[in-house]
């Protein structure tokens, strides 16, 4: 510990290497979750609709069974299940069939301990890592699974949301957040929740359209909570630069058609990252920008 402390180099390794532990746990979840959700709510129609449910099978959940490959359903033995090197080791193959494994498995945990070193590194040991970390990962899941499936689970927006408040409460004055300070979390998560909400309901009034879904409206107040409700509209500038662009370039390549939805999610996410990283300096620079340019 005494060493984390001192040595700040030290620490961002030890994030990495637990980034990737991390990053795999991450592929579980954007993986099972929906899938789990999915279960859950086909037995609770069921049971609304009087009909007897589907007879279980065996459990399904975040940890069982154990993961298998999609191709030949052999079980993935501990060994082949080290992030990002055994993917390496065996080429990007299953070891049983040799059938094509998706590269997006090593790149979320790539990505997961890329993300857990920089906060580490940025905020230096203490509880402030561990928040900004908590929140890195939420981010990483979320971002997963709307991508996927156009869906921020209410599991895991609502529970980012309860996190940042009651972290909120051990806010130290003059601290940049996380964890944000009790009254801007509150104003941030209600003003998150309520600007997106509004948004939505004047598009779908002028274009009888609906734009994003209620769980944007829950991840963005999560945000607010979290960096407090100065952040806000950074977060949504940064958001809507990276989406129209992604957006634009998506189009442009016509993997997307102009009237399918782009998930926002994933911008709100990424700008959220950024904001809890870079977020005050660069507000300071626009204020002075503005202010004295
Ligand atoms: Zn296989």
């Amino acid at each position: 510990m005494a060493l984390f402390a001192a040595d700040p180099a030290v620490f961002a390794a030890v994030a990495f290497l637990f980034g990737l532990a991390i990053g795999s746990f991450l592929n579980v979840v954007i993986h099972r979750l929906p899938l789990v959700l999915e279960r859950q709510w086909r037995a609770q129609a069921a049971e609304v609709e009087g009909r007897s449910a589907a007879p279980q099978g065996e459990p399904y959940n975040l940890l069982r069974p154990r993961s298998r490959c999609p191709a030949c359903q052999a079980p993935i033995r501990a060994i082949h299940n080290i992030p990002v090197l055994s993917y390496l080791f065996l080429r990007g193959r299953c070891a049983s069939c040799r059938a094509p494994i998706s590269l997006r498995y090593p790149a979320i945990e790539l990505a997961a301990a890329a993300a857990t070193a920089a906060v580490a590194w940025h905020f230096g040991f203490g509880w402030q890592a561990l928040l900004a970390m908590i929140f890195t990962w939420y981010l990483v899941a979320l971002t997963g699974i709307d991508i996927d499936r156009q869906l921020l689970p209410d599991i895991l927006t609502l529970p980012l949301l309860w996190i940042a408040l009651i972290a909120s409460l051990w806010h130290a004055a003059g601290d940049a957040a996380p964890p944000a300070s009790p009254r801007d979390a509150v104003i941030g998560a209600v003003a998150g929740y309520l600007f997106l909400w509004s948004v939505f309901q004047l598009f779908r009034l002028m274009t009888g359209k609906e734009g994003m879904g209620y769980g944007d409206f829950k991840l963005f107040a999560a945000i607010g909570a979290w960096l407090g409700w100065q952040m806000l509209p950074l977060v949504l500038l940064l958001a809507a630069v990276v989406g129209s662009v992604v957006g634009v370039a998506m189009i442009a390549a016509r993997r997307h058609g102009r009237g399918v939805p782009i998930p926002f999610g994933p911008y709100l996410a990424g700008a959220a990252w950024i904001a809890l990283l870079w977020g005050p300096q660069i507000v300071e620079r626009y204020l002075d920008v503005a202010v004295l340019g």
